[in-house]
């Protein structure tokens, strides 16, 4: 048996390289282009001028799409070493994009290279890979997100078509993609998780209409990057049935294992600058005569934060070791609970990082609250944590048997009458002897 946390030399070097290359080359541009619009708007200058150069830099490093197979054109790393880059990336916005995976489209790739047709890859998935066009992932319904079986988007068939109708809310990137992945129901005589399709939709169809844009909650009304859109009666040809009729959960869950684990190492590398933040706010301070580094309370806050980033970097690279192990189907329960303790440690952490830092903290001067805010969201996005928590439950009920005589199996009088009957000799010797 053996457990090592090494990181082999050439690897490491690797990750040097990253961090390196993060700070001075992605981290300023988060700076001066801080909104998701011109991450996913490929038509903006900055992205020919600056960011395909720096994407021809990783390429050459050969970082490029690490999670995608040899035959896609990335390294196909396994989970462990993807979550140990991914940690890197976290620490700034636009570094996903240099390194070819960002979210949604990283997972819209691995979906299309997994089920897609030849013509679909080609039309789809090789520029989605070179980093030329924005996808967009369409569920999530006005009326249900975390309960597929209220999904009222309908996809049925004319002809050789099939026509999409129906809302759906939360498209996130919508409005800068080429296409859109839509969830619909193919056939609503079985239950949804048989009855749902997916499809590659051009967001050039007519009948796609933004009924509203979508912001988080610091954006300004009517911004945003997470519309309501209506498919009016959208046509889109039969070869555009991504995977096989019936399949739109099957194809969904291959999308979100590893997917979770990356947002998830992100998240440690956020947190790692967090603390980073805290630590010095800490040790810049004087209030009421000292370093607030000197204050207990104080002391508290960042000994309980670097415990939740330890405890929390562990288990999820524990569950990229089993992903790497066992396959993702068999690591449900570790990339739940991956899952579960993502938005938590990241909003604690966020939360005590803002009253560090006072009146600045909670101000538009600093990233932290904004970071407390995508805190919260992942909780919610790809389903909520409580959702997750269930399957966690689940594993943990099963193989258990109820109790037989009524009483807890721990039950203290049962058991110990058994022991005594065990030792019974040695008790009453025991006993002569008082
Ligand atoms: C930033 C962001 C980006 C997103 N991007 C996309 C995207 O690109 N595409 C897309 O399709 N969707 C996207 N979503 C939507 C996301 O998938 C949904 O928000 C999520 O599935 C939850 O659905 P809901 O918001 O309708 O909440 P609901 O389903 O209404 O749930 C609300 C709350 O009810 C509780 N709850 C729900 N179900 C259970 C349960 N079974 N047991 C216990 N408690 C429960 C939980 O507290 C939950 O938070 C995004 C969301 C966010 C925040």
């Amino acid at each position: 048996m053996a457990i090592d946390f090494s990181v082999e030399p050439e690897f490491q070097e690797q990750l040097d390289w990253i961090r390196e290359f993060v700070d001075t080359e992605a981290v300023p541009i988060d700076l001066a282009f801080a909104d998701q619009e011109r991450v996913h708007d490929k038509s903006h200058p900055l992205h020919d001028e600056v960011i395909r150069p720096l994407q021809e830099k990783v390429k050459a490093r050969g970082l490029w799409a690490c999670h995608l197979g040899p035959d896609l054109g990335g390294l196909g790393y396994g989970q462990t070493k993807l979550a140990l880059m991914n940690e890197i990336l976290g620490r700034s916005g636009w570094a996903p994009s240099l390194f070819g995976c960002q979210a949604p489209d990283s997972g819209n790739a691995e979906i299309i290279a997994h089920y897609g047709s030849d013509d679909q890859k080609e039309m789809y998935l090789a520029p989605l890979l070179d980093g030329k066009i924005s996808s967009c992932y369409s569920m999530t319904e006005p009326q249900g997100g975390a309960d597929p079986s209220v999904f009222e988007c309908r996809a049925y068939r004319d002809g050789d078509d099939w026509i999409i109708d129906g809302e759906k809310w939360f498209s996130s990137s919508l409005g800068w993609s080429k296409f859109a992945i839509v969830m619909a129901v193919s056939n609503p005589d079985v239950p949804i998780y048989q009855g749902a399709s997916m499809f590659l939709v051009p967001t050039d169809t007519p009948g796609i209409e933004i009924r509203r844009e979508v912001g988080m909650a610091h954006e300004a009304i009517g911004q945003g990057g997470h519309p309501y859109v209506r498919y009016d009666k959208v046509r889109v040809p039969k070869e555009n049935l991504l995977g096989g009729e019936g399949q739109a959960f099957k194809i969904a869950q291959t999308r979100l294992g590893g997917g979770r684990l990356h947002h998830a190492m992100r998240t440690v590398g956020s947190v790692r600058r967090l603390l980073d933040m805290m630590a010095e706010r800490a040790i810049s301070r004087v209030t009421k005569g000292s370093l607030l580094a000197d204050k207990q309370g104080v002391q508290e806050m960042l000994g309980r934060t670097w415990l939740d980033l330890q405890q929390f970097r562990l288990l999820v690279l524990h569950a990229a070791w089993t992903v790497d192990q066992v396959g993702g189907a068999a690591a449900r329960t570790e990339i739940a609970a991956v899952k579960v303790a993502t938005p938590q440690v990241y909003t604690d952490a966020a939360y005590r990082c803002m009253r560090l830092h006072g009146a600045l903290g909670v101000s538009n001067e600093m990233p932290i609250a904004n970071l407390w805010l995508m805190g919260a969201s992942l909780g919610l996005a790809d389903g909520p944590s409580e959702v997750h928590m269930t399957t966690i439950a689940k594993h943990v009920l099963k193989n258990v048997e109820p109790s037989k005589t009524g009483w807890p199996s721990e039950h203290l009088p049962e058991r110990r009458e058994a022991a005594r009957k065990r030792f019974a000799h040695l008790l009453e010797h025991e006993m002569g002897n008082a």
